[in-house]
């Protein structure tokens, strides 16, 4: 037996209220504020704490933080980062103390940002910026290496590899005592999420 089309509550009016209660919501909805983000050409500022590209940072005469002790690449999930250390001489440093980062990848094929790297960071080398512009249309220039993830050269820094400054030690790099730089060890890391 086939339903009717009105209802008998239909005549009280009961099913035209339930349709204004739906309208409500449309109209609601039609002045409620609008959340369109207009990206790529207005770009909206991410929370600070935003986890974006990496960034491999510079003690403030350009030496590289990175000592290649591959504690991000084991604390990493997803495998994401791969790493070669290699060891300075004194007429080839590129870091203070023993070693540095020869290679240093990270597939963002693969990496989930989720900061686990740069809290198993010894040295505070690794960091993340805000910067999430990383698509592409293909695999291989999602890898980036250090001429991608390495801090940029500021005003008083000199590109490796160089000597330490006179009369430091590597301590004196860990432990942030140079004096001598025209910028602090933290301003030289740039934006960061910590
Ligand atoms: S942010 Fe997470 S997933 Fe990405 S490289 Fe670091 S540890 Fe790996
Ligand atoms: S970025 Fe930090 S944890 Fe990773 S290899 Fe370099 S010093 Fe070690």
């Amino acid at each position: 037996m086939h339903r009717p089309f009105r209802s008998s509550r239909d005549e009280h009016g009961t099913g035209s209220l339930g349709l204004l209660g739906g309208l409500r919501v449309t109209l609601r909805s039609m002045f409620a504020k609008k959340s369109t983000e207009f990206y790529p050409e207005q770009k909206v500022p991410t929370a600070p704490r935003y986890h974006g590209r990496h960034q491999l940072n510079r003690y403030p005469d350009g030496l590289e933080k990175c000592i290649g002790c591959e504690l991000c690449a084991w604390s990493c999930p997803a495998d994401a980062i791969y790493v070669e250390g290699a060891d300075n001489t004194e007429r080839q440093r590129f870091s203070p103390g023993e070693r540095y980062g020869h290679v240093y990848q990270i597939n963002y094929l693969r990496c989930i940002g989720c900061g686990l790297c740069i809290e198993a960071c010894p040295t505070r080398a690794l960091t993340m910026t805000n910067d999430y512009e990383m698509a592409d249309d293909n695999r291989s220039d999602l890898i980036y290496d250090k001429d991608k993830l390495l801090a940029p050269l500021l005003p008083g820094m000199t590109q490796p590899p160089h000597e330490m400054l006179p009369g430091t030690t590597s301590t004196d790099y860990y432990l942030g005592n140079l004096t001598v730089p025209p910028r602090s060890t933290e301003a030289a890391d740039g934006p960061v999420s910590r």
